[in-house]
């Protein structure tokens, strides 16, 4: 068969380095949450790009965290400089990663910030919801613009959302899995490739395949980042 050299395409392919997994345990949503979800996942929220706001937000408040514990001397690092977010798009596995050099969260932080309904918005959002299902005219949709849902947003674009994190302190990580549906899975993390921070791996539903390219994450991504103080990549140039 005859070749041609020209056409010969090369393939870098980047080294992958799969967390190493152990102490893996299942957990299920508290009830209220698993009601959030269930509306998010099935939501034909025209606004799907509020995810990218939600997880941008969260991002700036770990970052703004670490480095209020590095000024104030209570962090062991003192890396000011290395404060940033790390963005991946990959349109053939159609995933978008987004990382943060913020403070992280340990074992326990994961389960009880990710596992439950904390924050006073989300409650609200149930409550309103329980209050339309008795007739009120709001649609669920003007509900999630209202009150927004924070990280459970991520479920409105992807089918499974991986939570990977690691406090300065703690000398491994850990990973926080779950398809949206009934129960999580936490277990411990290492070789997760950073010290510190937090990465976000959504795996994307075909519908929202379009978060799984560079062009449409950064044009929403303008939209949203205005007030974020620290660098922003997006696979590896500055936004
Ligand atoms: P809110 O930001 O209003 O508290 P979210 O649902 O957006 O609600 O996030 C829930 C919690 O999860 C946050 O308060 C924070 O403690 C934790 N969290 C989320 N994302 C990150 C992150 N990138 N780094 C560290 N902690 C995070
Ligand atoms: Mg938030």
């Amino acid at each position: 068969e005859k070749q041609d050299e020209n056409a010969q395409e090369i393939v870098i392919e980047e080294p992958v380095q799969e967390p190493v997994i152990s102490q893996s345990e299942k957990k299920e949503f508290k009830a209220e949450t698993r009601k959030l979800l269930d509306i998010v996942a099935r939501s034909i929220y025209t606004d799907k790009e509020v995810f990218i706001r939600e997880l941008m937000s969260n991002s700036s408040d770990a970052l703004e965290k670490q480095r209020y514990a590095e000024i104030s001397g209570s962090a062991k690092s003192n890396d000011l400089g290395g404060l940033h977010i790390d963005i991946t798009t990959n349109e053939k596995e159609r995933t978008l990663t987004i990382f943060d050099s913020g403070i992280g969260m340990s074992r326990k932080e994961i389960t009880d910030n990710l596992g439950t309904i904390a924050k006073s918005g989300s409650q609200e959002f149930v409550k309103s919801l329980q209050n339309s299902q008795k007739g009120d005219t709001q649609t669920l949709e003007s509900i999630i613009g209202q009150f927004g849902v924070g990280f459970y947003s991520t479920f409105i674009v992807a089918d499974t959302v991986e939570v990977i994190s690691k406090r300065d302190s703690n000398d491994s990580g850990v990973r926080w899995i779950s398809d949206g549906s009934g129960d999580y899975e936490v277990a411990t993390a290492t070789n997760i490739g950073f010290e510190r921070g937090t990465k976000i791996v959504m795996k994307l539903k075909p519908e929202s395949r379009e978060f799984s390219k560079e062009s449409e994450v950064e044009k929403v991504l303008k939209k949203y980042s205005l007030f974020i103080t620290y660098p922003i990549k997006i696979n590896g140039k500055l936004v």
